[in-house]
């Protein structure tokens, strides 16, 4: 039990304890594929969140709770997004690397009131740089290779934040409507505007007063598209947008999860963040 203890502590590596590839486990789906992509062909990385499944306030099965123990590493976002998870976190006896503790003190304070931090592509970099620096300390052996991919990865993530700078500099309009607001750290990091029919959770079901200032808004900023998402009910939006004078409806991807069709066709964070981006620039009018 001692060697095992020890092995959860971190202090025997996973090539120690007779395994090839590192365990880990992460919270929901950005923080998965930052670890999959950091660690690459060494590590076995298992998300926590059911694929196309909501990571809101994440309930834990018995098996959720014991794969939790049993991980070399957990890699979770602090902040009340999944209070069950974080209490299982605490609990558990082996290293967690907490992704909110990369940033700097504000955005730790803003990650507590709105956890999507996940949509920033500059904050993603940091939790690359996070994960990447935690998989060297678990496993020593492959320090050089996570690094690599690190920098290949925020490389990429540099690009792809370059696109947003320049597809979103010269808009006719700032403001999108959102079907919850999970786009705050995007919308914040480009210098346009969000408002959610629904809050920070998607659970959160809008009051009528709020739908009367939301189509109030929407005719005064001439807004064309009430955006929806795949995992919480068109039903709001549409009404919002027949009500506001036959507007568009479109599809935002928020990226909490992945559903099991999107991952079979190959889309990843980068692909759904650039299609995103485009449908942004559609609603907004950027040339
Ligand atoms: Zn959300």
């Amino acid at each position: 039990m001692l060697v095992v203890a020890l092995a959860w502590a971190g202090t025997v590596s996973p090539a120690d304890a007779g395994r090839d590839r590192a365990r880990v486990l992460a919270a929901f789906y950005p923080l998965e594929w930052a670890t999959d992509r950091v660690g690459d062909e060494h590590v076995d990385v298992t998300g926590l969140t059911p694929a196309g499944a909501e990571p809101h306030d994440l309930e834990l099965t018995t098996d959720d709770r014991a794969a939790i123990e049993d991980a070399d590493l957990l890699v979770v976002l602090s902040g009340g997004f999944q209070p069950a998870v974080e209490e299982s976190a605490e609990q558990r006896d082996g290293p967690t690397l907490d992704v909110r503790r990369a940033l700097s003190a504000s955005q730790q304070r803003r990650a507590e009131r709105d956890p999507h931090i996940w949509l920033d592509p500059l904050v993603m970099q940091e939790i690359v740089d996070a994960v990447a620096r935690r998989l060297a300390a678990i496993d020593t052996q492959h320090a050089a290779a996570y690094d690599r991919e690190a920098t290949a990865l925020i490389a990429e993530l540099d690009e792809l934040d370059g696109e947003f700078t320049s597809g979103l500099v010269d808009c006719e309009r700032d403001l999108l409507v959102t079907a919850h607001e999970a786009f705050g750290w995007l919308t914040r990091r480009y210098g346009i505007r969000q408002q959610g029919v629904a809050g920070i959770d998607p659970e959160q079901e809008p009051k009528p007063q709020r739908l009367a200032e939301l189509s109030d808004l929407v005719r005064d900023e001439g807004v064309t598209t009430i955006f929806t998402e795949a995992r919480v009910s068109p039903k709001i939006a549409e009404t919002l947008a027949a009500e506001a004078g036959g507007l568009r409806t479109a599809v935002l991807n928020p990226l909490e999860s992945l559903s099991a069709n999107e991952r079979d066709r190959g889309e990843d964070y980068l692909s759904v963040m650039r299609t995103n981006l485009e449908k942004i620039r559609v609603a907004l009018d950027c040339s």
